[in-house]
């Protein structure tokens, strides 16, 4: 699970988390590595850091895409019919799941969406 570099490891847990709803593209793509990069930067400042980057990163994705008006990820565990998209707790802190924005029910493991039965 773990890998040698921990940002390329986050990196790898939002890819899989973006696949799972079919948002990879080049475009989306880029947006992670620039994410990730800004994430280098702040831990290369507070070494510290490196234990929050998979949260961390996943949030920065989710922020930029909110700002194009794109939610991710979408919740699909509940029955309400308004769109709403899953939230990353904790915000800082080891162990970063998904729970539903409304109902706050754990859905998944970051970087494990649409795997759970
Ligand atoms: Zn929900």
């Amino acid at each position: 699970m773990m890998s040698a570099d921990p940002l390329l490891h986050a990196r790898a847990l939002v890819l899989s988390d973006l696949t799972a709803q079919g948002l990879v593209d080049a475009h989306t793509v880029s947006l992670v590595e620039e994410c990730v990069a800004q994430r280098r930067w702040w831990v290369s400042q507070w070494e510290e850091g490196i234990a929050y980057v998979d949260g961390l990163v996943a949030q920065d994705v989710q922020d930029a895409l909110f700002d194009e008006s794109r939610r991710w990820p979408l919740c699909s565990e509940c029955a309400d019919p308004v769109e709403h998209s899953l939230s990353i707790e904790p915000e800082l802190g080891p162990d970063p799941h998904w729970v539903c924005s409304e109902s706050g029910a754990l859905i998944a493991a970051l970087g494990t969406l649409g795997r759970s039965a």
